[in-house]
């Protein structure tokens, strides 16, 4: 994308070139180049600076340069980075429990360190298949998963994706899986058999779109699960970790789990993922020789977890995110009624959708980028706010001032 840059004198242009020429072309890129991150502000090689309602996907909670997140990490760097799973090491541990605890999954649950979103998702699928083998070697165990669903990009995670665009060409993929509507109970009941072991979707759905579960609808899974001995997977990389305003969203609806994936911010970027087992599933699923990672929780990784959900406490950030959640859905809400290319807001916490008509999302994450602002898109028509969960009312009112001088310039 090149040749859609706006500097007469653009830094970036080198270290766009060389990307195309040497990293494989499966993103099509804005023509940015970020340098360095602070607090909610990036800026790129020009020195252009940034507002970011993206958080590099909803990763960065924290902000950027956090000096007691960075000072944790070099303190880390110098100790010790990786040792493999063949021995213990002290930051896995107390990442481990801080998880744990955090999860509210209650006496026996545990945790399996992943490097990413995608690969806990993997680990969730063979814990789910591996449960229903202990009480039926012979069966063939189905999985059922939503239409308008992201887990990841893997062939077992893709394989759970309610896409057709992303799957199409990766035929044949993992067997076993059915789909079901989200939100649409009735055809999740229709999908399910004497073959199915687990059901899976995110509690908000983010790639899809940014649709919240119905909370009836989430009720009622958990107790068909409940009747039949299926595992409820709820994936969580996207919209837990506070951002909707509970550490895990499914606490909001008090429906809980017997797996729970999570990823993005849980190391506020350093690369790592989880899936958490409750007590049932550990106790009669994956024991040694089933699962490994090489580097799946590694020391520096483990250090970057714990000390996030240190700061989470310390900072209170889940109790920030609740409490300026309603200033960013009353903007939104405003800038809604106010342009006839807007016509709804959806989500939870600060993962909110605003839909767009008429125009092209694209253009618009494209014209507010040109603008200083950072948005993303989800779906095919919807407006992501993904921002890091420190935001303050100010940095929503520079948002809303940026986009509404980028829709004035493009609609
Ligand atoms: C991003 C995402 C994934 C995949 O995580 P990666 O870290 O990109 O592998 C899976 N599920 C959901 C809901 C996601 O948002």
């Amino acid at each position: 994308m090149c040749d859609t840059n706006t500097y007469s004198n653009d830094n970036s242009i080198p270290y766009m070139e060389q990307t195309e020429k040497y990293v494989l072309h499966t993103y099509n890129r804005f023509p940015v180049v970020f340098e360095s991150g602070d607090g909610v502000k990036l800026k790129d090689v020009n020195g252009k600076e940034y507002l970011d309602f993206g958080a590099g996907i909803a990763v960065f909670a924290l902000g950027y340069g956090c000096r007691e997140y960075n000072d944790a990490l070099k303190n880390q760097v110098d100790a010790l980075i990786h040792t493999s799973n063949l021995f213990y090491n002290i930051p896995l541990s107390q990442a481990a429990e801080k998880l744990i605890q955090a999860s509210g999954m209650g006496e026996g649950s545990r945790a399996f360190f992943t490097n990413s979103g995608t690969e806990a998702i993997e680990g969730a699928l063979k814990a789910a298949r591996k449960y229903a083998w202990n009480k039926n070697p012979q069966g063939d165990h189905e999985i059922i998963a939503m239409h308008q669903s992201f887990h990841g990009r893997s062939i077992g995670a893709l394989s759970v994706t309610g896409n057709a665009h992303y799957q199409e060409a990766f035929r044949p993929l993992m067997g076993g899986v059915r789909f079901a509507s989200f939100n649409d109970f009735e055809s999740v009941k229709a999908q399910v058999n004497e073959n199915t072991c687990a059901i899976i979707m995110e509690t908000v759905q983010g790639e899809g779109g940014i649709y919240p579960a119905d909370p009836q609808f989430l009720r009622s899974v958990r107790a068909l699960c409940d009747e039949k001995d299926i595992l409820l997977i709820l994936d969580e990389i996207q919209c837990g970790m506070g951002r909707c305003g509970a550490m895990y969203a499914w606490q909001e609806y008090g429906v809980a789990p017997d797996i729970m994936t999570t990823a993005k911010a849980l190391g506020c970027g350093i690369p790592v993922g989880a899936f958490v087992l409750n007590g049932k599933t550990a106790g009669s699923s994956l024991v040694p020789g089933d699962h490994g990672t090489t580097y799946g929780g590694n020391p520096l990784a483990c250090a970057a977890v714990s000390k996030v959900f240190d700061l989470f406490e310390e900072k209170k950030i889940v109790e920030h995110v609740k409490e300026i959640t309603p200033y960013l859905e009353k903007t939104l809400d405003d800038l809604v009624s106010r342009y006839d290319c807007l016509s709804a807001r959806r989500g939870m916490g600060l993962m909110q959708g605003v839909v767009v008509k008429d125009i092209p999302v694209g253009k618009i994450v494209s014209a507010a980028l040109k603008n200083g602002l950072v948005i993303l898109s989800a779906g095919s028509d919807v407006l992501r706010f993904v921002p890091p969960l420190v935001i303050t009312e100010r940095d929503i009112d520079e948002m809303k001032q940026i986009l509404e001088k980028t829709l004035s310039e493009i609609y």
